[in-house]
């Protein structure tokens, strides 16, 4: 074997000891000797190399790019430090002792400084140590190794290790994310600020629209009443203006009607129909002596019998009297239809045709004449005593001065 054992068992009652004092012990495969006094510690310690670096299992060479990084710029035996990003998240370090006499019995002691608590101890068959998923960060891995007889070399070989995190772990994300965080929480509390206050804006403009309108709706009112009282004071106005009105106009149809009756009058057949006889005459004449009552001319009773058609008779003197008696009629000798008639045409004042007139009326033109004169003397006298300048032929009829009969 390497070490100079004849192998790795001994035999039970094989071993002597010589008189200079060797030690004998033999086994399967031969034997050994040693001499106790002879024994000394190999006092050199191995020197501890990193020989080299495996990602996902792969060695790692100078310039060689690893999910588009490039690692190592040079033997990893002459790198002291490496930078590594998150995506290389499953490392090896290898490494070795430089130690030739029985290399296979060096000890080994590493540590990765900000990860591993304490040293982790490996042989010369494992070699290597394996880190995954590290956090973002600056880490220095110290290996170091001991010689067959626990001699340790007390300087390890380091590699500074930097770790890339991703973007989402390091600092700056998540002081942008806590930003990011407090500008939306501001803004939130920013926009419903501004959301109250545009609403309490837009309400107190609503507020003062209803209120704008309700005044102008509340003068629109007080204008329309004082319109309608104005306007109530305007129809009672026109009211009495039209009751005036309707008075002069009543008046003034009163008069037309009545021009329109002297109108007809004026023309004989017409004046015919009002008057078509004596009777109609004495009619109009007993409205006129006796419609407000009888008054006896003689001893002034108002007690009478009706005896004969238009003849009152006193209860009291028996005096008669005649329904033309103290009118322009008395003692008439053609008939009364006629007479009445050339009293309306005298009535007018205007210039009589006695000739026509004596055609119309089939009386002779001296009769006609006579009676036209009585009419205008009568006329003439009234003028004289009440200065009348229109009268109705109305009151042509009743002579006033004759009280008494002729
Ligand atoms: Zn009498």
């Amino acid at each position: 074997m390497e070490d100079g054992l004849q192998d790795e068992e001994f035999l039970e009652n094989s071993s002597l000891t010589g008189v200079d004092g060797t030690m004998f012990f033999g086994g399967t495969n031969g034997f050994n000797l040693f001499h106790p006094y002879k024994i000394v510690d190999n006092p050199i310690p191995p020197i501890c190399m990193i020989t080299g670096l495996r990602i996902f299992q792969k060695p790692v060479f100078p310039h060689q790019k690893i999910l588009g990084k490039t690692i190592l710029t040079k033997p990893i035996s002459e790198t002291r430090e490496i930078i590594l990003n998150y995506k290389h998240n499953v490392f090896t370090i290898e490494f070795t002792g430089l130690h030739f006499e029985y290399p296979e019995k060096n000890k080994y002691a590493y540590m990765l400084e900000n990860f591993d608590k304490t040293w982790q101890y490996t042989d010369a068959h494992r070699r290597e140590a394996t880190y995954t998923n590290l956090d973002g960060g600056k880490y220095i891995f110290k290996v170091k190794a001991a010689n067959s007889d626990g001699v340790w070399n007390p300087v390890p070989a380091e590699l500074i290790i930097h770790i890339i995190p991703p973007f989402t772990k390091t600092l700056l994300f998540k002081f942008i994310i806590l930003s990011l965080i407090i500008l939306v929480v501001f803004l939130y509390f920013e926009a419903r600020l501004l959301i109250t206050r545009r609403q309490k804006k837009l309400l107190q403009m609503q507020v003062a629209v209803r209120t704008k309108e309700i005044r102008r709706q509340r003068d629109e009112i007080l204008q329309q009443k004082e319109q309608i009282e104005q306007q109530s004071h305007e129809i009672r106005r026109m009211n009495e203006l039209l009751k005036k009105h309707n008075i002069k106009l009543s008046e003034e149809l009163k008069g037309i009607s009545e021009a329109r009756v002297m109108q007809k009058l004026l023309d004989y057949n017409e004046f015919r129909k009002f008057f078509p006889n004596k009777d109609a005459c004495y009619k109009l004449l007993a409205n006129l002596k006796w419609g407000k009552g009888f008054t006896c001319k003689k001893c002034g009773s108002t007690k009478y019998s009706v005896d004969e058609p238009f003849v009152r008779r006193c209860k009291i003197c028996n005096y008669k009297e005649s329904v033309t008696a103290g009118t322009i009629f008395h003692h008439l000798r053609f008939p009364i239809e006629k007479a009445l008639y050339i009293l309306i045409i005298t009535s007018t004042g205007r210039t009589i045709n006695i000739t026509q007139l004596s055609q119309t009326l089939n009386l002779r033109m001296k009769t006609c004449w006579l009676f036209h004169k009585k009419v205008k003397k009568y006329m003439n006298e009234r003028y004289k005593k009440h200065r009348r300048k229109k009268e109705s032929w109305i009151d042509l009829l009743l002579m006033e001065d004759s009280g008494t009969p002729k």
